[in-house]
């Protein structure tokens, strides 16, 4: 079926999205047909701004809308220990938990050899750089428990060892092969508290 070019339009852009297939995007462009049109407008804002006003920190690289971000300015925080995550969801989702205190690093991947990705195209120079300032005692490695997560700690364990700094793993009250983002506050408060020296 054919439909009026704004409307396959607007399902294509739809269908852009993580998840979202023909028929749900068919679905949600007929939704928003059916909005009110300053509804439709605060929508579309949102979506302008936030794409441009955010941008990453260039700290820790976690998602802000000023550089650095609240986290990093945050004099309270316990600036010996970094935990190092994969996106900025995770430093979200530590966050909510309420019960970790110090810095983050976000890598913004993982690497993946079959993907082509190697620790230069995530943010681990960047991490190297901040570790050079004495005050780190402790990185906190809380990649996700997949293969491409596993593979990223050891290579950042192994490139820290000669630095002496602690290094420790979350452990493994998490789903295996499961993101760090979706695990719920007492799971992820657990595998926080049970890390291990690597
Ligand atoms: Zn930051």
């Amino acid at each position: 079926m054919q439909y009026p070019e704004p409307i396959s339009k607007l399902i294509d852009s739809f269908m852009k999205l993580p998840g979202i297939g023909p028929k749900t995007a068919v679905r949600l462009a007929f939704f928003v047909l059916n909005m009110k049109e300053e509804t439709v407008l605060d929508f579309a804002k949102a979506l302008v701004n936030a794409k441009r006003n955010l941008s990453y920190c260039s700290i820790c690289g976690h998602i802000t809308d000023e550089d650095p971000c609240y986290l990093c300015k945050d004099e309270r925080r316990d600036r010996s220990i970094i935990c190092v995550v994969q996106d900025p969801k995770d430093v979200i989702a530590m966050e909510k938990m309420k019960e970790y205190n110090g810095l983050y690093h976000v890598l913004h991947g993982a690497i993946s050899p079959m993907d082509g990705i190697g620790p230069e195209d995530i943010n681990i120079p960047d991490l190297l750089k901040r570790l050079q300032n004495d005050e780190i005692q402790e990185v906190i490695l809380a990649t996700n428990p997949n293969i491409e997560g596993e593979a990223t700690a050891m290579y950042i364990s192994r490139l820290l060892k000669p630095t002496g700094i602690k290094i420790t793993r979350i452990a493994h009250g998490l789903p295996v092969g499961g993101d760090l983002e979706y695990a719920d506050e007492v799971t992820l408060s657990k595998a926080l508290e049970g890390r291990r020296e690597i």
